[in-house]
């Protein structure tokens, strides 16, 4: 597959669409009809990290012996040499006593130096890590603060390009950030993995006059330096990730507007301005579907911002990236196929919904990271049934089955079905379709909506400003449900194939049993006649019902359980 070119919506592969609709026809079809066997599954997913990716990925006792306070970054921005300097206040607390702990910076950027107080630290570098000594153990319990100063020349990484120095179409500096996959140490100093985040954090951003910096979180002023250069100042008052911190400077128009006591900020380029206006009429609705099914918007003293990028879109936690052109779908194309899509923006629709599934309820770990993709697809067809109704949610999220690879498991995992963390690979694209498809099949198992909208608001309420595994999703739902969950969860999170149902006729009789990966696998579903659905329990045993249909006219509701058919 390496001919096919991928790329990232906001954090996560998806296919380059027009590119993969023609190569479609022509890849193997992993229909989930096809299971791949255990030997090809192991090839696909033990692919051996590299040394780099285990020191970016692990979570290892130089990390785990502190816990983050808070970041306060200050960066210059010289555009004209595409240089940059300045220093992080990294404030944390010992869980152990200790004399080293690591910190990360990609190796592309220079050290200028570390301190403690005023004892300039040593330290030694590891590719991107950085592992800093203390000449007196710090102690278990107590906070420390050291400052991290550096500079240099970022590299372009990612297909986001990390940090870029890029010209607006006026021939402006424009220059922001994304960099999700590659980690926030390509572009400034700090504790770069997902499991531990700051609880607040303080951005003083310069750049040359005439520019603007926006931000994450609250503004908090402006201070001309006197040499040609302006000061954005910036704090976010909430927990965040590393990549969701976000530099975005332009010579931006602003425009403002209020959804109750939240405020909403809009930076374009002034020649879109009113195009921006007339687009950005998506937010309000969109904010009130997910406040609706989620509760309150979570970053409220931080307020809810749309910046426009050069790139597609990410979701900066409470100043999401926004780039696709102002138009409806996928960059104007029917994403879902199904003729939903382009009734919304997919940008504004999806990279908002990551402040409650991704920046509010955050993977520990990016093994799990369908949590952020999986959830927030699920939220686009919630936005759907919010504006046009259950039965075009349930098209829409049946549509994205044509984006399906069926390649690997949605959790990175070996062989046998085990997580596989701390290596900072990324699941496969199906984490987004697969894992909402999974959601919806959970709807149809839970069998009640308003119990359903009760269990994820529940979820949501429960972890939000948390940083959690698949085991907690799980576990969550098992016991709110008070039903064993587990086996469901494990096929379709990690195992390639889904459920299939086998099904047998003989006259006035149906037999049925499911197969599948999990020894024990068992789900009710519906099926029969669809004006009338019966419920029906399958396990791996058969098990056998009357029913006056024949082979064809007997249904199995596919759209509500997404589950592999055959028919004997
Ligand atoms: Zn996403």
């Amino acid at each position: 597959m390496a001919h096919l070119k991928w790329m990232r919506v906001c954090g996560c592969v998806v296919a380059r669409y027009a590119e993969y609709m023609s190569l479609r026809s022509l890849l193997p079809v992993f229909s989930g009809s096809l299971i791949l066997t255990a030997a090809a599954i192991a090839a696909q997913t033990a692919a051996s990290p590299s040394h780099a990716n285990l020191l970016r990925g692990n979570y290892s006792e130089l990390r785990a012996n502190n816990d983050l306070l808070s970041y306060d970054l200050r960066v210059r921005v010289d555009p004209a040499k595409q240089f940059i300097s300045g220093e992080n206040t990294i404030r944390f607390r010992m869980l152990r006593d200790g004399t080293r702990i690591q910190l990360d910076l990609s190796e592309t950027l220079k050290v200028e130096k570390i301190l403690l107080g005023r004892t300039e630290l040593k330290y030694e570098r590891d590719s991107g890590a950085v592992f800093v000594d203390f000449p007196k153990a710090l102690k278990q319990g107590k906070t420390y603060s050291v400052e991290f100063f550096y500079s240099g020349y970022p590299k372009e990484i990612g297909r986001f390009g990390g940090l870029t120095f890029k010209k607006d179409p006026a021939g402006r500096d424009w220059i922001t950030t994304s960099c999700e996959d590659d980690g926030a140490s390509v572009w400034w100093p700090n504790k770069d993995q997902w499991r531990d985040e700051v609880e607040s954090m303080r951005l003083r951003v310069a750049v040359p006059n005439g520019l603007m910096d926006v931000s994450n979180g609250r503004f908090s002023g402006k201070r001309d330096l006197g040499d040609g250069y302006t000061e954005w100042a910036w704090k976010v008052h909430y927990p965040i990730n590393n990549y969701d911190v976000a530099l975005n400077i332009a010579d931006y128009t602003h425009f403002s507007d209020k959804l109750g006591k939240l405020t909403l900020d809009y930076y374009v380029l002034p020649e879109n301005l009113e195009k921006a206006k007339a687009q950005f009429a998506q937010v309000k609705p969109m904010l009130q579907a997910y406040q609706h099914y989620f509760g309150e918007y979570p970053f409220i003293k931080d307020g809810y911002k749309l910046v426009e990028v050069p790139y597609l879109g990410m979701e900066h936690q409470s100043a999401v990236a926004y780039g696709n052109k102002y138009e409806n779908g996928y960059l104007g194309r029917d994403w879902a196929g199904v003729g939903i899509s382009k009734k919304f923006d997919f940008i504004i629709i999806h990279e908002s919904g990551h402040e409650w599934f991704g920046n509010a309820v955050t993977a520990a770990d990016m093994s799990d990271m369908w949590i952020h993709e999986g959830w927030t697809t699920y939220m686009e067809g919630l936005y759907v049934e919010y504006l046009y109704g259950k039965p075009d949610a349930i098209k829409y999220l049946n549509g994205l089955k044509s984006h399906l690879k069926n390649d690997r498991p949605i959790v990175v995992s070996d062989a046998d079905g085990k997580t596989i963390h701390g290596t900072n690979q990324q699941p496969t694209q199906d984490q987004y379709f697969k894992g909402a498809l999974m959601i919806n099949t959970l709807r149809s198992v839970v069998d009640d909506d308003a119990k359903w909208f009760d269990l994820i608001r529940g979820f949501y309420q429960d972890f939000k400003y948390k940083n959690i595994l698949t085991e907690d999703v799980v576990s969550y739902f098992n016991a709110r449900t008070g039903m064993d969950l587990t086996p469901i969860f494990d096929q379709y999170l990690r195992h390639v194939a889904i459920p299939m149902l086998e099904l047998k006729f003989e006259p006035g009789l149906v037999s049925y049993r499911w197969k599948a990966d999990v020894k024990a696998f068992a789900m009710p579903l519906k099926v029969g006649d669809p004006t009338k659905w019966e419920t029906i329990h399958p396990t791996e045993e058969w098990q056998a019902m009357k029913t006056s249909l024949g082979k064809e006219e007997f249904k199995v509701a596919t759209d509500l359980y997404y589950v592999k058919v055959e028919k004997e």
